[in-house]
């Protein structure tokens, strides 16, 4: 068995965290993690209550949005579950995306996978190149724009809101966001983990055996597309493995940045 399928498998079926884990390494709740637990919940009925069969949670496929998924799944919460395939995912990253489904089988868990317009990534390729990400801010930005918000803003379209893993600790870019706000559209935008700590996160995950992605334990806390993830050293940011060669005011793919 493979490193990836033995992760995968002790985390769906509750047996003991592999030596070096993220589940190892990370596993320190808050005293009051039990609080933030209950909160986080009471949040994500608040958003099923005010708005239903309109919300969605936008998983990015992290350690975070497996929790809120969980949650989701574990309530039976009438909340739809969206993910964005850019095709530039890390194969650990895509197939997620079945075993959430096969996971919350009893649940009825579905995921919406949202991809770009091929054409645009096509003309985009042909005329910057595969790595224009790495040519200048600029380009990496439009291909986020092509790959990622241009989907985002089709999953969002018959929406009046949405549901994200957000941490305040995961950025000084997210250091003022609210567990409530309004997107730029007018859109009510919940962040129910906002006061969640990396401890928190992989607490739950392993009282709740909460499959996750294999390349968390490989030293990548924060997992985007391939080209733009790198594993962190000690002692560097949460987010420093996300477009490493980009100045650190520019990180954020445009997903949750108010213009
Ligand atoms: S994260 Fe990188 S590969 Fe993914 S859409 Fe943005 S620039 Fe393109």
């Amino acid at each position: 068995m493979s490193d990836v399928a033995s992760n995968e498998v002790s985390s769906l079926f509750g047996g003991p965290a592999p030596a070096g884990s993220a589940i190892t390494l990370y596993n320190q709740p808050s005293a009051d993690h039990a609080d933030k637990v209950h909160a986080t919940l009471e949040l994500l009925k608040a958003a099923a209550f005010e708005h239903p069969g309109k919300v969605v949670q936008a998983t990015s496929l992290g350690v975070e949005d497996m929790v809120l998924t969980d949650l989701i799944a574990r309530h039976r919460l009438p909340i739809a579950i969206g993910t964005l395939e850019t095709g530039m995912l890390h194969a650990e990253t895509a197939s997620l995306i079945g075993t959430i489904e096969t996971h919350y089988a009893d649940a009825g868990i579905h995921v919406e996978v949202h991809k770009p317009v091929a054409e645009a990534v096509i003309a985009f390729v042909q005329k910057n190149g595969e790595k224009a990400m790495y040519e200048s801010i600029d380009l990496r930005k439009a291909c986020c724009g092509i790959r990622k918000l241009e989907p985002l803003s089709r999953m969002l379209a018959e929406r009046s809101a949405w549901i994200t893993g957000l941490r305040r600790e995961q950025s000084n870019n997210r250091g003022d966001m609210a567990a409530r706000e309004s997107d730029d559209q007018g859109r009510a935008k919940f962040n129910p983990m906002i006061d969640w700590t990396w401890g928190d996160v992989w607490h739950y995950v392993s009282v709740n055996h909460v499959p996750y992605n294999p390349l968390h334990d490989q030293f990548m806390p924060s997992i985007g597309c391939a080209p733009c993830t790198r594993a962190i050293a000690v002692g560097e940011d949460f987010r420093a493995g996300r477009w490493w060669w980009e100045d650190e005011k520019a990180k954020e793919c445009g997903l949750h940045v108010h213009k």
